[in-house]
């Protein structure tokens, strides 16, 4: 039996005219992500898309574990593809759908013609295979409101499609519909997640992190290549940008007031992503920042931060609970590696008392005092580039 993966576009249906644009940046992102397993044919229609494999050996319960984390699908499913004869529809349907129909107690069936040739009428289909289903599974009966199982038949174009209950997709909206951010990622709960978040509003992520050695460790670096690498499940393949930052870290801890090292420190992380930023076309800052979160995550400090930046920064765990920034963390899977305790350079020379409300006109004051063009030049030079692509 010739069997397909059926996808729903969530939100993309709602496009309008650029509707194709976002499907055909669905269809990109879905062939990437399934090159791991073999080749597949993808075709559109009327909200639909067809995933076809064109390998013998794939395995379709893999291909659906990776496309229920591919953005811009609401909902999906296998499916036996069946000739538009009502006959095989039927006996396709039962034993197709036999594992499931044993298990349940009720179910309804569901039919879609869109091929208006198809002789019989959508109620028809429904009336004749639900008491074909009965006559073969006694046990059953039918609830139309709220099923066990959803058998689904739909007469279209080419073939006739039957299929059982749908697995929701991840949502939102194709990466790197929206343009490209850049990400700091650090090695904790947030920054992933945040990452996440804005891939699934359409925005293609690259990420940036900020190592100190030796007071950092290569463990510690390790951890948030694992971390870029976990990530891209959802966000798909991006660049890592690993800065070197003992230099700077080291002339702000001399050089300014001990108070201030780290909404200076986070300064200077704000002005180096920014300038990759433009480098790499990246349209716009990602943070995992919580206001409230720590003592460094103030508006205050925000605004501090913020003022340095020459593009929109996005915190999209801004009005979040660490609660609910650790169930996404859960589910996109970065969880077990971000709780891994190695240093983050954040936690280096770490000011016992730091001012959680700083004033812009303060902070500049010292920074005035620091001669750090030359530092900056050097760490973005020293920048390594790492392609994550899993
Ligand atoms: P996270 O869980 O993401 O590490 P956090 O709660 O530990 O966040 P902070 O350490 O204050 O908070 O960091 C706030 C944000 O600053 C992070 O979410 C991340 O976006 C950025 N950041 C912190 N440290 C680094 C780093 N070493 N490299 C890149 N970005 C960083
Ligand atoms: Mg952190």
């Amino acid at each position: 039996m010739k069997e397909i993966i059926l996808l729903k576009n969530g939100e993309i249906a709602l496009k309008g005219l650029n509707r194709s644009v976002f499907e055909d940046k669905l269809i990109s992102n879905a062939r990437r992500r399934l090159e791991e397993l073999g080749k597949f044919g993808f075709r559109k229609a009327q909200s639909t898309i067809f995933v076809e494999p064109k390998d013998e050996d794939i395995d379709l319960d893999e291909a659906v574990d990776i496309l229920q984390k591919v953005y811009g699908i609401i909902a999906l499913t296998k499916a036996a593809v069946v000739e538009k004869d009502f006959e095989a529809i039927k006996e396709t349907a039962i034993i197709y759908l036999k594992d499931e129909l044993m298990e349940a107690k009720t179910f309804k069936v569901d039919a879609k013609r869109s091929d208006k040739s198809f002789p019989l009428k959508s109620p028809e289909i429904c009336r004749e295979l639900g008491g074909y289903i009965l006559e073969h599974f006694p046990h059953l009966s039918v609830d139309v409101h709220n099923p066990d199982v959803n058998v689904v038949v739909e007469v279209r174009d080419y073939a006739a499609y039957v299929h059982g209950k749908q697995l929701p997709g991840a949502g939102g909206i194709p990466v790197g519909s929206g343009g490209r951010a850049l990400l700091l990622l650090s090695g904790g709960i947030d920054s992933p997640v945040a990452g996440a978040m804005m891939a699934k509003r359409g925005l293609e992520v690259y990420a940036i992190h900020f190592a100190s050695p030796p007071y950092t460790s290569e463990r510690a670096k390790q951890k948030v290549i694992t971390l870029a690498e976990k990530m891209t499940a959802y966000c798909g393949r991006m660049n890592l940008f690993v800065v070197p930052f003992t230099e700077i870290q080291e002339r702000i801890k001399d050089d300014c007031p001990e108070e201030l090292f780290t909404i200076i420190m986070r300064r200077y992380m704000m002005r180096i992503a920014c300038r990759i930023a433009r480098q790499q076309d990246c349209e716009a800052l990602v943070t995992g920042e919580s206001v409230g979160q720590v003592a460094s995550q103030t508006i205050q400090a925000m605004a501090c931060t913020d003022a340095v930046a020459d593009m929109p920064v996005f915190r999209p765990v801004v009005g979040m609970d660490k609660e609910e920034i650790i169930k996404i963390s859960h589910k996109i899977d970065t969880f077990e590696t971000s709780i891994l305790p190695y240093e983050d350079c954040c936690t280096v020379f770490t000011p016992k008392h730091p001012r959680t409300k700083p004033v812009l006109k303060f902070v500049e004051q010292a920074e005035q005092a620091m001669d750090m063009e030359n530092l900056i030049d050097r760490a973005v030079k020293g920048t390594e580039c790492l392609k994550i692509n899993r």
